[in-house]
């Protein structure tokens, strides 16, 4: 898609970080990561949320992170764990579909914040979700 910053990698138009590739799928060092070797993944072809990525994408993506990308940053970055993440619009800056991967560290402190004065009792939830 034109003015896609994402498409633009795939297709070389903007430089990146590639670290894995194939017919599907591209994993690239995100730019501002908030670990050490925190890396994206995304699908060649454009789709924006995963509601219009397909299945066999999605899966396809998280075959590889089991298979190669997890092994490759315990073996080469020594990270203790693996936090993957996928913000769908709200909380998307880049409208092309991409997962997280943020490798974890012991005392890296990363830290999702919230404002928890808005965070409403489980009770009312469950109901909102549930009734
Ligand atoms: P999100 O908020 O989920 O859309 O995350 C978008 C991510 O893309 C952010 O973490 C950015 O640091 C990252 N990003 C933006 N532009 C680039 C780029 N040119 N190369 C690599 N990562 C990028
Ligand atoms: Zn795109």
């Amino acid at each position: 898609m034109e003015d896609c910053i994402f498409c633009k990698i795939v297709k070389g138009e903007i430089p990146s970080k590639r670290i894995y590739e194939d017919d599907q799928i591209l994993v690239f060092m995100n730019i501002n990561p908030s670990t050490n070797g925190h890396l994206l993944v995304i699908p060649k072809e454009h789709s924006i949320t995963f509601l219009d990525t397909s299945n066999e994408i999605i899966t396809h993506s998280l075959d590889i992170v089991r298979e190669k990308i997890y092994p490759l940053l315990k073996e080469r970055l020594h990270c203790s764990g693996l936090t993957i993440a996928q913000n769908n619009e709200l909380g998307q800056e880049i409208k092309h579909y991409h997962i997280h991967l943020t490798p974890r560290y012991e005392d890296d402190g990363l830290d999702i914040s919230y404002d928890k004065e808005k965070i409403i009792d489980l009770d009312t939830i469950y109901e909102k979700l549930t009734k």
